[in-house]
């Protein structure tokens, strides 16, 4: 068992703690080439594109604690410790993964991490060949949209500066259909 198993286990079992990075740092706001994400598949995506897909909306860099007799991965509403709260962006991306040992990067898109991302994610789309959503900043062509739309973590995460590990439990969380955090 390893530490955070035995920090985690619980009403659901063994329970891992888990940290997906975003993928974009300040955001590279390309709305004129947007149509082209509803063209390309990810593998077919440069750099640029790639980190312009991400919509800033901070939902990978909350802890996840994942059943690790089930596998099955929960939400927490709590962020990583260099999530800005405010921007949802991190706030030391080029050191991030010396900085966050648990901080995975997005890229390369793995089965085994489309299951650590939310749903309304950008890669989790094109990758099943949706569309982005209005709000997403490449289609909005600003990049507060996804705070207005209320898809950002902005007005809900907790750092988990403010939160003991005993806590964590007490704070998952699953989206509805609308992408809404709501307790689990
Ligand atoms: S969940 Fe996806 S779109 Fe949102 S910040 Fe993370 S990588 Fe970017
Ligand atoms: S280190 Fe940065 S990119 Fe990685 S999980 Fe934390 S806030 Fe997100």
């Amino acid at each position: 068992m390893d530490q955070n198993a035995a920090l985690f286990g619980g009403k659901r079992g063994f329970l891992t703690r888990i940290l997906l990075a975003l993928s974009a740092d300040l955001g590279v706001l390309m709305s004129d080439s947007a149509p082209d994400w509803h063209r390309k598949k990810l593998a077919e995506l440069n750099e640029q594109e790639w980190e312009a897909l991400c919509d800033g909306c901070g939902r990978c860099c909350l802890q996840k604690l994942q059943d690790t007799d089930s596998g099955m991965t929960f939400f927490t509403r709590v962020a990583c410790r260099l999530l800005d709260l405010d921007s949802c962006r991190c706030s030391d991306y080029d050191n991030r993964l010396q900085k966050v040992p648990d901080c995975t990067q997005v890229a390369p898109l793995t089965p085994q991490k489309i299951a650590w991302l939310p749903a309304s994610c950008a890669y989790r789309k094109v990758d099943n060949g949706e569309p982005l959503a209005a709000w997403h900043p490449l289609c909005s062509g600003h990049q507060d949209s996804v705070h207005q739309a209320g898809k950002s973590v902005r007005e809900w995460a907790i750092s988990e500066c403010v939160v003991d590990d005993s806590q964590y439990e007490d704070l998952l969380i699953e989206f509805d259909d609308d992408d809404n955090p709501v307790p689990l």
